[in-house]
């Protein structure tokens, strides 16, 4: 490998990324790597605090690299289709595309936080050529238990929207839980308003007012709304029974497991509403 080789290694403002760093810093300390977070611009305040945190563990800083344009571009370039699992186009253009150009074509290796306990997963690996990924964890056998450690003996521990939610990324992301997005209305009142005037700007491309239903959106042809199945408004108008369901598989959770730490329960009760796989882009 020439000498020139870029060492990369990016940050979602999830947990394993944030551990990797820490890994690679603690483990590979002659390695001038370059951390960097891809900016959408609709983060979560908690993010970008626990950034701030992670560069001062780190004692560096994490490059930010920003999308030239931002979500309210695409979504015009896409005729006010919003981002779906299926059609993914925020990943594309808002995460990869950026740091593809930030690489360009120098050689260059990137550290991939895909845990040991996690072979499914496969994380952002590039199509380039020029960039090859490794996987540190899978190879030294880092589990989640090795994650958690990781971050305790930093002393930056977990993000603390772990209280509420377990996948970093956007603020309006599809691959949110029902209940993670009536803690977004609860925590952040103001980005989920923000997330019910995108979705409402569907509704006026489509020829339809602001208070149509799922099924209004269904018939105008569009499929998909931010939450499987209904609006952000109908998901709200639900909210006890979301809240009720939450606190019920967080109960069997700790029954399966009695000394299961809170944030394992939140995710066990988390992925028994819905355990698609997040992007593994954003949230690693
Ligand atoms: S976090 Fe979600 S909405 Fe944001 S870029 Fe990733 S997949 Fe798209």
């Amino acid at each position: 490998m020439p000498d020139s080789v870029r060492h990369i290694c990016g940050i979602s403002g999830g947990k394993d990324s944030s551990a990797l760093a820490l890994y690679l810093r603690r483990t590979r300390p002659e390695l001038d790597i370059d951390y960097f977070f891809c900016d959408t611009g609709a983060e979560l305040p908690e993010t970008y605090e626990y950034l701030t945190k992670l560069e001062a563990a780190l004692g560096q800083p994490i490059t930010r690299l920003n999308a030239d344009r931002g979500f309210d571009h695409w979504f015009e370039v896409f005729r006010g289709a919003l981002p779906s699992p299926q059609m993914r186009w925020c990943t594309k253009n808002m995460k990869i595309k950026p740091i593809e150009e930030w690489i360009g074509d120098d050689p260059a290796i990137s550290y991939v936080a895909i845990r040991a306990d996690e072979s499914n997963r496969k994380g952002y690996v590039s199509t380039k050529p020029n960039i090859s990924a490794v996987f540190p964890f899978v190879n030294d056998g880092i589990d989640h238990d090795g994650v958690m450690r990781i971050l305790d003996d930093s002393g930056i521990g977990l993000p603390s929207y772990y209280e509420w939610r377990t996948r970093s990324g956007c603020y309006f992301c599809f691959y949110q839980r029902k209940s993670e997005w009536v803690g977004l209305a609860d925590r952040h009142p103001d980005l989920f308003e923000r997330a019910k005037q995108i979705e409402r700007k569907v509704l006026t491309e489509a020829g339809l007012t602001g208070d149509a239903s799922y099924d209004d959106y269904a018939m105008a042809g569009r499929q998909y709304t931010w939450s499987q199945g209904e609006t952000l408004d109908e998901l709200l108008s639900r909210r006890d029974e979301i809240i009720d369901r939450h606190r019920q598989a967080m109960e069997r959770a700790k029954e399966r497991k009695r000394d299961l730490p809170l944030v394992d329960a939140l995710s066990e009760a988390l992925d028994a509403d819905d355990d698609t796989m997040a992007c593994t882009v954003c949230a690693l």
